[in-house]
């Protein structure tokens, strides 16, 4: 996800991905561990979150448009980093 884009492109999936997040909903989610979309490369883990309970993302229309395969993003990183991208 991301390989291809221009920054600006980059910059309006990331809105796109923050707008259909479902994070907010998460048991593991912790209040003010901004910004949501962790998913995304250019968001990833979040210090804030340090304890991991459920992890709904399956249910996101993210993860199907997106096709991906891991989950936790928000305490094991994004999805590119967790594929041992940067
Ligand atoms: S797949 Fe998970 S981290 Fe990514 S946008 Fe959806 S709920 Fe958020
Ligand atoms: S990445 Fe997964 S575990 Fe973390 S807050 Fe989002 S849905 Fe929950």
């Amino acid at each position: 996800m991301g390989e291809d884009m221009n920054p600006e492109e980059m910059k309006e999936m990331e809105q796109k991905v923050i707008g259909m997040c479902i994070c907010l909903s998460c048991p593991t989610y912790v209040q003010g561990a901004d910004p949501i979309g962790y998913c995304f490369p250019t968001i990833g883990k979040n210090v804030k979150i340090v304890e991991e309970d459920q992890c709904i993302c399956l249910a996101c229309p993210v993860f199907a448009q997106q096709s991906l395969t891991k989950t936790f993003f928000c305490t094991r990183g994004s999805e590119k980093e967790q594929k041992g991208g940067a």
